[in-house]
C-alpha cells in the first residue's frame, strides 16, 4: 500500500513539473501579426493605400476554391532563362526602355493589398514561398509589390518632401539625393519590374522577427535573394533593407547567396 501511494505521490509531482514547464514556454505569436502602415516618420515605401485599393477591393475577395488549388506540396517548375530573371535595376540601371510586365494579383491571403501584383512568370514562385512559411507558422505579408511610373514617382516626391521637412537647410537636390538613397527614384525602382516584394513592415527592426529569420534560411529555396544587405549599399545604391526580396529564380538565387556578393557585383563578376 505504502509503496502504491509512494507511486501515486510521484505521478502527482510529475505532473505538476509538466504544468510548470509547458507555461514557460515562450509565446510565439507576437511578431507574428504584420505590422500596421508605417507612420509618416518610418521610410514608409509603401504604395498610399488610396492608389493601391481600387474598385478591386471589394469584388476580389479570396475564393475557396483559390485555396484548395494551392494545398498541393510541390514547388511550381522553374521557368527562368536566365534573362528575365536577371535584369538588372538600380539607381544607375534604370528600368529597360517601354518595360511592360505580364502582370498577375498576388493571393489576397498573402498581401495586405487586393491590387497586389507580382510578375506572372514568378507568381507561383512568391505564393509556395508564403505558403511553405505560413506552414511553419510564418505569416508572411506582402505589402508592397509590383508598381507603376505614377506610384513610383508619387512615393519619391513625397520622400523628398518628408527630407525637406527634415532638414530646411537642404537644397532642392541635396534632397534628392538624400531622398533617393531610400526610395528609389522613378524608373529606377525593383518595385517596377514587378520582381521585387517588400515582406510585413519597412522598419530596420524587421531583421528581429521570425518572418526574416525563415526568409534568410529558405528565400533563395523559392528563387529570391535578400537584395540590399547591410554591407553593399555601395554597391546597391540602397540603404540595408531587410524586408525587401527579389525573384532572381532558385538557381541563381543559390549562386548569388553563396557567393556572398549583391546581384551588381554578381552580374560583373560573371562577366554579364
Ligand atoms: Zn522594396
Amino acid at each position: 500500500m505504502k509503496k502504491y501511494l509512494c507511486l501515486l505521490l510521484s505521478l502527482l509531482m510529475l505532473g505538476l513539473a509538466a504544468c510548470g514547464n509547458s507555461a514557460e514556454l515562450p509565446t510565439l505569436i507576437d511578431d507574428d501579426t504584420p505590422s500596421s502602415a508605417p507612420t509618416d516618420t518610418s521610410v514608409s515605401d509603401i504604395p498610399a493605400s488610396s492608389e493601391e485599393s481600387g474598385s478591386e477591393e471589394s469584388s476580389s475577395a479570396p475564393s475557396s476554391s483559390n485555396t484548395s488549388s494551392t494545398d498541393k506540396e510541390v514547388k511550381p517548375i522553374s521557368k527562368d532563362d536566365g534573362k528575365w530573371n536577371m535584369v538588372l535595376v538600380n539607381p544607375w540601371e534604370p528600368l529597360p526602355e517601354g518595360f511592360n510586365p505580364q502582370l498577375a494579383s498576388i493571393n489576397v491571403q498573402y498581401a495586405s493589398y487586393s491590387s497586389a501584383k507580382f510578375d506572372a512568370r514568378a507568381i507561383d514562385w512568391l505564393h509556395a514561398m508564403c505558403k511553405a512559411a505560413a506552414k511553419d507558422g510564418v505569416k508572411l505579408v506582402v505589402i508592397s509589390a509590383y508598381r507603376t511610373n505614377a506610384t513610383q514617382q508619387s512615393l519619391f516626391n513625397n520622400k523628398v518632401q518628408r527630407v525637406k521637412n527634415a532638414d530646411p537647410s537642404l537644397t532642392h537636390d541635396q534632397a534628392v539625393e538624400e531622398a533617393a538613397k531610400v526610395v528609389a527614384k522613378p524608373g529606377t525602382s525593383e518595385h517596377q519590374l514587378g520582381l521585387a516584394v517588400d515582406f510585413n513592415s519597412v522598419e530596420d527592426s524587421f531583421r528581429y522577427t521570425k518572418q526574416y529569420k525563415w526568409l534568410q534560411e529558405h528565400c533563395t529555396d523559392y528563387g529570391f535573394i535578400l537584395r540590399y544587405a547591410d554591407d553593399k549599399q555601395d554597391k546597391t545604391g540602397i540603404i540595408p533593407e531587410p524586408w525587401h526580396y527579389r525573384y532572381v529564380g532558385v538557381e541563381m538565387a543559390k549562386k548569388i547567396a553563396a557567393s556572398g556578393l549583391s546581384m551588381e557585383e554578381y552580374l560583373e563578376n560573371n562577366g554579364e
